[in-house]
């Protein structure tokens, strides 16, 4: 059985203040429970003080991104040996938007990927289509070659505790969810191109999320679905009520 797990992506949103005024709302609403991991990944500048609040709540703090160097002249970068250092314990690697607007490509977030197994790290790699992709039918190739691009090199130890996030770029921000049977079916193709890499119960290890316009109200639809292990959030992480209740959902 693999363990929901519901992460928030705050993405460039929220002032210092509201980060703590979140997690201090947070604290009367999430319980700990056994039926869903948490993890909240707050802009830059706040991840050691999420880490130390966090620490009353059954959540964990991830970063948005990171640089694969442990340091150097990479002026504006984070390393990963950064975030371990303030308590950081996951990574969003390759989200669409840093492929889009950072020239991140599937080499780089590879990169990534390794760096992130090397310290300690646990990524969550975005895959997923764009609307044109899914057009013209090829959405299970690109989430292939994605998958494939993102693991390569890793051993299937490393890539057991990965959790990589399905979300079609279409879906992302807009409001439009693909439909559960939809989502489930490339989560299903992601499982298998895993199991082609690694082995059966590998695949059957790593829990694979949904993201793109997940709400309280079609959480639970989408988590119901047999190859959809959490979800990976942007606007509705940001109300600790809506958070809280995806959590719930798990
Ligand atoms: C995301 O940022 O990864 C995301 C899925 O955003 P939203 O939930 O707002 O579509």
């Amino acid at each position: 059985m693999r363990k929901p797990i519901i992460a928030g992506n705050w993405k460039m949103y929220k002032t210092s203040d509201e980060a703590v005024a979140f997690v201090d709302a947070l604290a009367g609403k999430l319980k700990a429970t056994d039926k869903a991991d948490t993890v909240i990944c707050p802009p830059a500048p706040y991840l050691a003080a999420l880490v130390e609040k966090s620490k009353e709540l059954p959540v964990q703090i991830g970063a948005q991104t990171m640089h694969e160097e442990v340091e150097g002249a990479f002026t504006g970068e984070i390393s990963p040996t950064m975030l371990k250092s303030v308590g950081v314990e996951f990574v969003i690697l390759g989200h669409s938007e840093r492929r889009q607007y950072f020239n991140e490509t599937d080499e780089s977030v590879n990169r990534k990927v390794k760096s992130a197994f090397e310290h300690n790290l646990t990524p969550i790699v975005c895959v997923g289509e764009s609307l044109e992709q899914r057009e013209d039918n090829a959405t299970a190739a690109i989430v292939s070659e994605q998958v494939k691009k993102a693991f390569a090199g890793i051993s299937e130890t490393d890539a057991s505790s990965a959790i990589v996030a399905y979300e079609p770029i279409w879906a992302i921000g807009t409001g439009r969810t693909a439909t559960a049977e939809d989502a489930n079916e490339v989560c299903g193709q992601i499982r298998e191109v895993l199991a082609e890499l690694y082995s059966e119960s590998a695949a059957q290890s790593i829990r694979i999320q949904y993201g793109g316009s997940v709400k309280p109200g079609n959480i639970k639809e989408l988590l119901s679905m047999s190859d959809i292990d959490g979800a990976l959030v942007g606007g509705a992480s940001l109300d600790p009520e809506s958070f809280a209740a995806l959590a719930e959902a798990g």
